[in-house]
C-alpha cells in the first residue's frame, strides 16, 4: 500500500521532482506503418521548475506526455525522475500518484460532489479513511482561493474554469512531484484564461511542483513558465529552451514588458520555422 500522504500544510514544498528526459525516442507502429514520434528527445527539468511545452500539433507533445505519465511507453531512451528510473525500453509503464495529468477536456465525475472529487484518489486507493480525505480535502479547497464554499456543488452547477481548478487540486492532493498538464486551458476565452493563470500561478508558488504544460499559446507559455521549450516537427526532439528570466510574482503588466515581447518573438520565429516544416512536409506527402 502507498504511504499515506502528508497533511496539506506539511505538503512537500522542497526541492522534488527532478525529471531527465534521455534521448527518448518513439515509434507508433499502427498496422505496421511506422510513426516516428519522438528523436533523440533530452530534456532536464529541474525541481519545482515550471516548464511549457510548445510546437506545431502532431509534433509529439501529447506522446512525451504520456510517457512521463506512465500511460505508453518508449521505444529507446530513459527517464529519471529524482534521478529514480521511471521509464525504459525494458520497464512496463507505471502511471503513479506522483505524476498526475490533468487534461483540456476535464474528467470531473458529475454525479459526485466538488470535495468527492477532490478526495476521489485518496479514498479509492484507501490510502485514508474517508473522513480524513474529506478533512484534507476541506483543508486544500479552504487554501486554494476559498474554494471550500463550493464543496458541496456538482461539476455542472461550476463554470468550466472553475471545473478545472478543481481538477487541478484533485492532481495536488496526491502531494505528486509533478504536475503534467495538457492544454488544459485551450478551450477556455481570452478572459477565463487570464484568471486561469492567476490562479495556477498563485498555486504554483504556494506549493512549488514541478509543471510539464503542454500549449499552443505562446503568451500563455511565456507568461507561466520558468523555460518554454520549442519542439520540432515530428520527429519531435527539443528545438529551442529558452529561459523566462520574468520577475514573479507575474501580472499583467508582465505581458506588456518589453523583455517578454522579445521572448515572444523568439518563441514565435522558432514555432514558426517548424510549423512551416510541417507544412510542406505534408504538401509533399499529399503530392
Ligand atoms: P501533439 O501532442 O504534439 O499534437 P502527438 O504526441 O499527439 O502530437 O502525436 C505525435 C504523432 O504521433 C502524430 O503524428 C500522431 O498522429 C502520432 N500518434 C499519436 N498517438 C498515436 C497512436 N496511438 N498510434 C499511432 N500514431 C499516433
Amino acid at each position: 500500500m502507498p504511504a499515506p500522504p502528508v497533511p496539506v500544510e506539511q505538503m512537500d514544498t522542497t526541492r522534488l521532482g527532478y525529471l531527465s528526459v534521455r534521448n527518448v525516442e518513439k515509434v507508433y507502429d499502427p498496422g505496421g506503418v511506422n510513426v516516428h514520434a519522438l528523436e533523440k528527445c533530452s530534456l532536464e527539468i529541474p525541481a519545482g521548475d515550471f516548464i511549457a511545452v510548445v510546437g506545431p500539433s502532431g509534433c509529439g507533445k501529447s506522446t512525451l506526455l504520456n510517457i512521463l505519465a506512465g500511460f505508453d511507453t518508449l521505444t529507446r531512451g530513459e527517464v529519471f525522475l529524482d534521478n529514480e528510473l521511471l521509464a525504459a525500453t525494458d520497464k512496463s509503464p507505471t502511471p503513479g500518484s506522483d505524476r498526475v495529468v490533468v487534461f483540456q477536456n476535464g474528467a470531473l465525475f458529475p454525479w459526485k460532489t466538488v470535495l468527492q472529487n477532490v478526495v476521489y484518489g485518496l479514498v479509492v486507493q484507501n490510502r485514508m479513511s474517508e473522513s480524513e480525505a474529506n478533512e484534507r480535502g476541506m483543508d486544500l479547497l479552504a487554501r486554494t482561493g476559498n474554494l471550500d464554499r463550493i464543496a458541496q456543488a456538482f461539476p455542472n452547477q461550476l463554470s468550466s474554469g472553475m471545473q478545472r481548478r478543481v481538477e487541478i487540486l484533485r492532481a495536488l492532493i496526491n502531494n505528486p512531484r509533478i504536475l503534467l498538464l495538457d492544454e488544459p486551458f485551450r478551450a477556455m476565452d481570452t478572459v477565463s484564461k487570464t484568471t486561469m493563470h492567476q490562479h495556477l500561478l498563485d498555486i504554483y508558488d504556494q506549493y512549488h511542483k514541478t509543471v510539464f504544460f503542454i500549449t499552443h499559446d505562446l503568451e500563455e507559455a511565456i507568461f507561466l513558465a520558468d523555460t518554454v521549450v520549442v519542439m520540432t516537427t515530428r520527429p519531435g526532439t527539443i528545438k529551442l529552451r529558452l529561459e523566462v528570466d520574468l520577475p514573479r510574482p507575474r501580472n499583467r503588466d508582465t505581458i506588456t514588458s518589453q523583455h517578454f515581447l522579445e521572448l515572444k518573438q523568439q518563441a514565435v520565429t522558432a514555432v514558426h520555422e517548424e510549423a512551416k516544416k510541417a507544412f510542406e512536409r505534408g504538401e509533399r506527402e499529399l503530392a
